[in-house]
């Protein structure tokens, strides 16, 4: 049966939900500019794409990927300035991830994981799970339990080695660059603009913050550094690393029903 939760009815599920609840697996993305040369669906896809896959090997379900997400900022996205980026207030965004964990835990659907691509969403997806866990705590459903990542956070010294012989710059710059580069041209190649990757020094930003952010500030392609370095065999050690890293660590995360 399929591992989408939207391809199932809701009798389906009700079965499903009834054996015992699936991990279910909520994407959340971002409509965000990611250099000359990857989609603006870039943060949503990754996410989607790696779910399915890890969401296979433990049994889970994948929920329709949130494809927008909280304003790309400067030092990690490149800003939401940037053609292209839409995005949404931190208010709209914990509501809306909020409301969904309540609507999946009133239906039973108790074990979830908020599966990030868009570093900016992080903080706000600890508010919404926050929020949600207190509202549902006064509908007297407590059996909830929400484990919050990013697809990345099982890179390990090993794949970081193969992404980057010559020595990682930083991850804070890595927007559009060799991780991202290298992932979509395994798994989306057919949106990979080859001939525009970019390959130029990485963005240099002081140490704080400016508000409000001026654009003239930073001059730089999108990419926060050189995603010259990116291949498909790299984007494939990623995936074929990643997937199965995931999978053991969520399965731990939840004990059987
Ligand atoms: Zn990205």
């Amino acid at each position: 049966m399929s591992g989408r939760l939207s391809d199932l009815t809701w009798r389906e599920l009700d079965a499903r939900v009834a054996e015992g609840p699936p991990i279910l697996f909520l994407p959340t993305g971002a409509l965000e500019q990611h250099g000359p040369h990857l989609p603006l669906g870039t943060d949503a896809m990754l996410p989607a794409l790696l779910a399915e896959r890890v969401a296979a090997e433990i049994g889970g379900l994948v929920a329709p990927t949130l494809p927008y997400g909280y304003k790309s900022q400067p030092k990690s996205g490149g800003g939401n300035h940037m053609q292209g980026c839409a995005s949404l207030d931190a208010n709209t965004y914990i509501l809306m991830v909020r409301d969904l964990i309540c609507d999946f835990a009133r239906h039973g659907l108790t074990r979830i994981v908020l599966f990030d691509g868009h570093m900016e969403n992080q903080m706000f997806l600890t508010e919404a799970a926050d929020l949600a866990l207190r509202a549902l705590k006064g509908e007297g459903i407590e059996e909830v339990r929400i484990v919050k990542l990013g697809y990345w956070v099982m890179i390990d010294e090993p794949l970081e080695e193969t992404l980057f012989p010559e020595g990682l710059i930083s991850w804070e710059l890595e927007h559009a660059a060799v991780m991202e580069t290298s992932v979509m041209l395994h798994l989306r190649p057919d949106l990979v603009r080859t001939d525009l990757i970019p390959d130029h020094p990485p963005a240099a930003f002081p140490p704080y913050d400016v508000y409000p952010f001026d654009p003239g500030s930073v001059c730089h392609s999108g990419a926060l550094s050189s995603a010259a370095g990116a291949t498909a065999e790299k984007g494939r050690a990623v995936v074929e690393g990643l997937v199965p890293a995931l999978a053991r660590q969520i399965a731990e995360a939840f004990p059987a029903p």
